[in-house]
């Protein structure tokens, strides 16, 4: 057909908005956005034609197209997805996920004015910080703590606040890249220090601290090489020993610990991952973790340690651009105060639950859908349950696996097509399943499953 042809075949706006389906969309939204909404469909059919020299795919039925737009624009940028991708903490995901009394805490704060900085004693509270800060010691034994956005602003605050336009000495062996755009040393550069590397990538020693220490150093340095590991002839100088160090020269000591734990993860069977309070003990002065990491809590960064210190960081302007707000306060609280009752964290936080799920459990949620899941893919995929390997996630080691179980579907031409369709299709569902595609199959690490019903619901829809 020719373009003039198609360019009257357009319907046009004002007829468009006469028709019942219409007006039904400008009583729930607005006669502006309804207006806006046909105004930009008339444009990418003109675009259509002029480009390809045909009519859009929705032509046939535009009221069906603008109530699909509403529909769609209505809907949260952020959906709710199953994650079977086998990584528990996982960045993209958004990390943790909530305990229950976190959510509730959270619900509570955001519904109403509270005493964020308000003290109902009519003594002056010196900062938004101080009710969790005081929890914070309690479980950690640090003299104070500092809350911030995440721990790359944890790290940023307390190298500013310590060391500015002065030296800190790290190891070659810890100068990490986590997770894309954090570089230990861009952030030095960032905070106005100066890094001063030393040792080797696989062996550093305490005498190559000592050596580096002049009278512009101000600072020791740690980082937990979280997503990496150094195997074989190698050194590593630990948080004791550059404790000493510190006292000896009057020099503070940092460490950025990344994930950290909060209790001993060997204790339910989990790799060993170390603990701001083992490193508080030793006498480090200073140690950042995240909040949505191993803690299981909402993005936040926090800094632990010595009242001198944490005094000085709480008082930086940086401070008041990193802070938290109440949402956030209020989900850290919730979720360390579970921590006082250890025996709890693994049936009410999500992270530690899915951390600490045996694979038989696994295996039997997997064989429990298997059927349906045949029975309904089979005529294009062998679908079968197999062992897995779980990730942490979120800067833990990357060799640390637990052992887990996929429900697994290979295409049954032996082309891998249709697994990438297979994925897309479940990426468009309300509800989305993110798997992961290895192997030239689909698998569903069932690890993070809580809904079972909800996935069949959804997988055979
Ligand atoms: C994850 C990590 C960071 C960054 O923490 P965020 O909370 O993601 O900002 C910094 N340092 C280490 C060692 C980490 O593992």
């Amino acid at each position: 057909m020719a373009e003039p042809t198609l360019y009257r075949q357009l319907p046009a706006i004002d007829k468009l908005l006469q028709f019942d389906e219409a007006q039904i969309l400008v009583e729930q939204s607005s006669l502006h956005w309804v207006t806006e909404c046909l105004r930009e469909m008339q444009a990418q059919a003109r675009t259509c034609i002029a480009d390809e020299g045909r009519l859009p795919d929705w032509h046939n039925d535009w009221l069906a197209e603008l109530s699909r737009r509403h529909h769609a624009f209505g809907q949260s940028a952020l959906k709710n997805v199953f994650n079977l991708t086998g990584t528990v903490l996982h960045t993209n995901l958004g990390r943790s996920v909530m305990s229950k009394s976190a959510i509730t805490a959270v619900a509570q704060v955001m519904s109403s004015p509270v005493t964020l900085e308000y003290s109902l004693d009519g003594a002056m509270r010196g900062h938004r910080d101080r009710a969790i800060a005081d929890l914070l010691c309690q479980l950690t034994g640090a003299e104070d703590a500092c809350i911030v956005n995440n721990n790359a602003a944890a790290v940023l605050l307390l190298l500013a606040t310590v060391a500015p336009n002065q030296q800190v000495i790290v190891s070659r062996g810890e100068l990490v890249e986590i997770g894309g755009a954090f570089r230990v040393p861009d952030v030095m550069e960032q905070a106005g220090c100066q890094l001063v590397e030393v040792g080797t990538t696989n062996r550093t020693h305490l005498r190559d601290y000592e050596k580096a220490i002049n009278e512009d150093t101000a600072l020791l340095m740690k980082v937990h090489t979280s997503n990496y590991s150094i195997e074989g002839f190698t050194a590593e100088v630990d948080g004791e020993a550059l404790a000493e160090l510190g006292k000896k020269y009057q020099l503070p000591t940092a460490i950025d610990l990344g994930s950290g734990s909060m209790i001993d993860m060997t204790a339910y069977g989990l790799p060993a991952e170390p603990m701001p309070q083992t490193y508080l003990s030793q006498g480090i002065d200073l140690v950042s973790i995240s909040g949505d990491k191993l803690l299981g809590g909402p993005q936040a960064g926090i800094i632990l340690g010595k009242k001198k210190w944490i005094d000085a960081i709480q008082k930086h302007p940086l401070k008041r651009a990193l802070r938290v707000d109440k949402m956030i306060l209020a989900a850290l609280e919730a979720t360390l105060k579970l921590y006082l009752t250890p025996e709890k964290l693994t049936t009410e936080l999500p992270t530690l639950r899915w951390l600490t799920r045996s694979p038989e459990e696994i295996r039997r949620s997997a064989e429990n859908i298997l059927v349906k899941m045949q029975a309904y893919y089979g005529d294009h995929f062998i679908v079968e349950v197999e062992s897995c390997l779980s990730q942490i996630g979120s800067g833990s080691l990357p060799i640390d696996r637990l052992p887990s179980y996929a429900i697994t579907f290979a295409p049954l031409d032996g082309k891998g097509g249709g697994l990438e369709r297979l994925a897309a299709r479940w990426r468009q569902l309300p509800q989305p399943v993110i798997g992961r595609l290895k192997e030239g199959k689909l698998w569903l690490d069932l690890r993070c499953l809580d809904d079972e019903h909800g996935l069949v619901q959804a997988l055979l829809s």
